[in-house]
């Protein structure tokens, strides 16, 4: 594994996003590795809680957009080729789910969150069951700038509530971890340098309940999400995202994502 570590502390598997250099950016690699991890945290008896945390200054900043990544994405999905079919089948696989997947592992998960959580960064810890964030973690998909309404996982009306949503996604603002907390994103805020250890502690708590009846607590609470029309409204929605690269494809030369002369974003997808 070159992106994820994996550590047991007692019955809590530790998975961490280890690519700090890159902000803990994502590449097809590090999504296998991190899928893979959380199937290894499954299947081991002896683990009742997954944790997700990641090292350096940022959580995630969203899908690695760097060219270098870029080129090598496109030996994954030749869009010239296979058009926005390609993508699509692309994109559902390997967003739409693993995310599901992993919103659905039969043992709970927590993230813990520090710094940015950008766009894509989102779609790692909203499948989570519990957020823990750090004082100094913010939140923002700003992909509308891009040209498209959200990224893959559309997590914002169910995390938000609809008005705080549309804000978001009409500025592209950060969130704040208090903000967050305030609106029922984020499950408790902590000092900084306490993330881990608080993370772990809630964890550990959590690891002394039976793990049948956490399994059958998460599975309550996640029905309950879907006859209401969570997963139902995530795949129309991903439809409308993959919408959004069909119009950027259709108005510019073959790129998936329409650049949006502002600061921090890059020229292409
Ligand atoms: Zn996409």
């Amino acid at each position: 594994m070159e992106f994820i570590q994996y550590e047991t502390q007692g019955r809590v598997a530790v998975l961490t996003l280890d690519r700090p250099e890159a902000r803990n950016a994502q590449t097809p690699q590090l999504l296998r590795e991190l899928d893979a991890n959380y199937d290894r945290a499954t299947e081991d008896e002896n683990i009742r809680v997954i944790v997700l945390k990641a090292n350096g200054k940022h959580f995630s900043a969203g899908h690695d957009i760097s060219p270098e990544a870029t080129k090598n994405w496109k030996t994954e999905v030749d869009v010239g080729k296979s058009g926005l079919a390609g993508l699509y089948e692309w994109e559902r696989k390997n967003y739409l789910g693993m995310t599901r997947k992993w919103r659905d592992l039969p043992k709970p998960t927590i993230a813990a969150v520090q710094g940015g959580c950008i766009a894509a960064g989102l779609m790692l810890c909203w499948p989570c069951d519990l957020i823990v964030a750090a004082d100094d973690a913010w939140f923002t998909d700003p992909v509308a700038r891009m040209g498209i309404g959200g990224v893959e996982y559309h997590g914002h009306t169910w995390e938000f509530g609809a008005r705080k949503a549309k804000e978001l996604l009409f500025t592209g603002n950060r969130i704040g971890a208090e903000e967050a907390e305030r609106l029922g994103m984020v499950n408790r805020v902590v000092p900084r340098a306490e993330l881990v250890e608080q993370t772990l502690a809630l964890a550990t708590q959590i690891a002394e309940m039976d793990p049948f009846a956490l399994s059958q607590a998460k599975r309550a609470v996640n029905q309950t999400l879907d006859i209401q029309g969570f997963y139902t409204s995530l795949q129309s929605v991903f439809d409308m995202h993959s919408l959004g690269h069909g119009n950027a494809l259709s108005v510019t030369k073959g790129e998936l994502a329409i650049l949006m002369d502002l600061e921090g974003m890059k020229k292409k997808v």
